[in-house]
This record gives structure tokens, sequence and C-alpha cells, in this order.
């Protein structure tokens, strides 16, 4: 059994809902998890604005509007009759629901459902589509069995019980539908697992019912190894290790996000990010295996603050650095990158929020100095220490460009180098050409 999913653009119009329904009827045994209409979320975010700054004539014109696109979507994804009109019922139901919210108390209980709803459209359109033309479908209502536990924390055993129970209550379907982002808490009520969080979905359904892939379908044709908007000659990877993914997915390559794929990694289940407007395109792999010192990616992220602190106190002292990330910590300001020398050290942080009064206490400890408008650049790979060469290709391709910090050494996976904002297209351009000359 293999898991797909596809974002709120591969679901987005009603052409689109069909072409989903050509690639998950592939002959095999598919659960398949939906987002929301692409934009559906976000207007259920305002409606759901607007009946917290009590404005219910607001949210109920916002309600038409969306309830209007839908019966002209239907119109256009369903051809029988009865069909067509057993959607409309369901739109019509559920859009009378949403109404039921302008009129009593409105608390983050009822936010919570709100936003969840434009899963439970789309699967149930896509689920009657796919009756209508035949299939062998069978819808998995997600708040049956997905669900978080008192930390908030996806609780997968639950999820493992649950569906499995589900799944022996309603056996021999060949495509199971599911609703992406929502879930139930702790105390069974309406939750969800975030913005985007439908890959989480996927991926913790892959872990539960030990898939034999997970597929995260979008519309560009997997993770490529530079940012294709800044550099020439990008390609898609077509492999990488679940670490190294997760390095990306934190400087800046956002096509996935590093706890999403966390189920996948620890139940060693492959990812697979594939092309929707190119199906047949190899896509990008994401497993446990490693490609022997191979540099797989450049990746960059912006709006970075580098401070460092000099002190000849920290001259063979103990409990310097201590004191030094206590302050950031105070501030709730996390660190990036980290460079240290006998008489100082030099952080990276990109949330400037308190950044003065940060500096302010710092002067305790020693000499502070602040460069704004950096970014650091990130080569990721099989980086293992005892692999030769890859520290000088890396930096040879950077022999022109101004080198604030670099740091290695934290991961196998990973040498980062901070540089000025200014320089950045340069670094990357010239790391591309660098290292994927072939
Ligand atoms: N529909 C939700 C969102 O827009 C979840 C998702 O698309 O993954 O954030
Ligand atoms: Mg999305």
């Amino acid at each position: 059994m293999k898991v797909m999913k596809f974002g709120g653009t591969s679901v987005g119009t009603p052409e689109r809902m069909k072409h989903v329904a050509q690639l998950i009827s592939d002959g095999e045994q598919n659960i398949v998890v939906l987002s929301a209409m692409s934009g559906t979320t976000n207007t259920l975010i305002e409606i759901a604005d607007y009946l917290y700054k009590k404005n219910p004539e607001g949210a109920n014109e916002t309600i038409n509007a969306l309830e209007s696109k839908y019966r002209t979507h239907v119109a256009n994804l369903l051809s029988t009759p009865e069909m067509k009109q057993k959607t409309l019922d369901f739109i019509r139901e559920e859009f009378n629901y949403l109404r039921s919210f302008t009129k009593g108390i409105f608390t983050m209980f009822e936010e919570k459902i709100i936003v969840g709803q434009g899963e439970i459209l789309s699967t149930n359109m896509v689920t009657n589509y796919l009756q209508e033309q035949g299939a062998n479908v069978c819808m998995l209502p997600a708040l049956d069995y997905m669900r978080t536990d008192k930390n908030g924390e996806p609780d997968l055993e639950y999820i493992r019980l649950k569906l499995t129970d589900l799944l022996a209550a309603n056996p021999g379907h060949q495509i199971y539908i599911t609703q992406g982002f929502i879930c139930r808490n702790a105390y069974g009520e309406v939750d969800n697992l975030q913005r985007g969080g439908s890959d989480y979905t996927a991926s913790l359904i892959g872990a539960a019912v030990d898939a034999s892939e997970i597929q995260i379908w979008t519309d560009i044709d997997g993770m490529h190894n530079n940012d294709p908007r800044i550099v020439d000659h990008t390609s898609p990877i077509a492999h990488l290790h679940f670490e190294e993914a997760a390095e990306l997915g934190y400087f800046g390559a956002k096509i996935l996000h590093p706890t999403c794929i966390q189920p996948a990694k620890y139940a060693g289940i492959p990812v697979k990010l594939l092309n929707t407007m190119d199906p047949s395109a190899p896509g990008t792999v994401i497993s446990n295996e490693t490609e022997a010192g191979k540099i797989k990616a450049v990746a960059a992220k912006d709006n970075i603050t580098a401070i460092n602190i000099t002190s000849s106190r920290m001259l063979l002292a103990y409990g310097f650095l201590r004191k030094v990330f206590e302050i950031f910590e105070t501030y709730k300001t996390s660190i990036d990158m980290i460079c240290t020398s006998e008489v100082g050290v030099s952080v990276t942080i990109d949330n400037k929020a308190h950044l003065a009064a940060i500096v302010n206490e710092l002067k305790k400890f020693g000499m502070v100095r602040i460069d704004e408008d950096m970014c650091i650049i990130c080569v990721v790979g099989d980086l293992c220490w005892q692999n030769v060469g890859f520290e000088s290709a890396a930096t040879e391709a950077l022999r022109d460009i101004p080198v604030r910090m670099i740091s290695y050494g934290g991961s196998d996976h990973n040498i980062s180098f901070l540089v000025s904002a200014s320089d950045k297209n340069r670094a990357l351009q010239s790391l591309s050409d660098h290292l994927f000359k072939d």
C-alpha cells in the first residue's frame, strides 16, 4: 500500500481534480491524502477572522462567495445528474454548517472547525467523482483516526490502532481517500496539524500503515540542487538522505517542512516528491540511504544577523558560552550558526526582534560587534569528515567572495558559509558552477 498526497494547487480546479483521479487510479492500493482546494483555507481563515471581529455580515458574504465558487466547481467536475445533486446537497449542508457559526459565540474551538472544512469539501468532491467513474473508492474520515496527544504532538500509536481498525472495517477497496491537515486533539476536539499540515498527515499515515512509499505530489519536479529563481542550470535532485532533506528544508528549500518527514524517516519509508504536471519525471526520492561522498545541493537563508563577542575572559575559561547562550534563551531567540575561537564566539540569528536587548546584555561579557544583512549559504550532501575534498571544493567556489563565518562539523551533511546578502547570488551561482558541473 502506498500513500499519495496532493496539495492545494493539485486539486485547485475541477480539471486538476480529474487529473488527480487518473494518477491515483494506477491499479495499486493507495491511501490518498488531499489538501483543500488552493485558496480555500485562506478564505476560511478570513471567515473566522470576521467572526472574531464580531462581523457576521462580513463572514456571511465571504461564505456566500465561497459557496458559489464550489457550486460551479461541482457543476464542472461531475456529469451525472444524480452525482451532481448528491454533491451539491453535500456542499449546501457544509456551507449551512459554516453559516451556523455566524450566530453563536465564537472561540478558538469554532475556528478550528471552520478552517478544517476545506479538506472535507475537496475529499468529498474527489470521492464522488471517482465513484461516478466507477472506481472502487472508500472515504476514511481523518477525524476518526488522526489525533494529537496532550503536548499537541501526533499520537502515532493511537493513529496506528485506529487506522488499522478503520481499514479492517472497510476492506478490499482500491483507493482510500482521506483529509490532510485536520485531526482531533487529546480531548477529542477538532484541531489541525498547522498550515501546510497535509504533508504531515501523509507522513503519519505512511508510518502508521507501514506503507511501501509516501508520494508528495506538487507542481514542481522535486527538490532542486540550487535556487532556480537565482541560479542558471539547476536540476532536480534524484536522491536525498532524510538528514539532507531536513537541512535543505531548514535552509530555505520550501518544498517540505523537516518535521513533516520525521515519521517517515523513523519508520524508514521513502518519501517521493513528484510533479502532477509531469507525472513520469523521476522527481526526488528521500530515504535513509546515503550516496557516498556526493554533494547534493546548495541552499540559502536570508535576513541573517551575525553577532560577535570577543573577550580575553573567554581564554581558558569555562562557563562563558553558557552565559552567552542564556541571554539568547531569555529573549527566545534561536541561534543558527556558531563559530568559536579561543577568545571569541560568533553566532547568527534570523530574528532581530530583541537584538538591541541581547546586545545590551552581551556587552557585560565582552566586545560586541554586529554584521547585518547577511545570508547563510549551505552546501548539503554526504560530508562525513573522513571524506576528503568537499571543503576545498566549496571554498574554491567562494574564492572571490568575502566569507564572514564558516561552520562544519555540526552534522555530516552540511557545511555553512555566512556571506553578505549582496554576495548571495554570486555565491550560489559559483557553487553551482563548481559543484554540479556535469
Ligand atoms: N489546507 C491546509 C493549508 O492550506 C493544509 C495543507 O494544504 O497542507 O495550510
Ligand atoms: Mg499546501
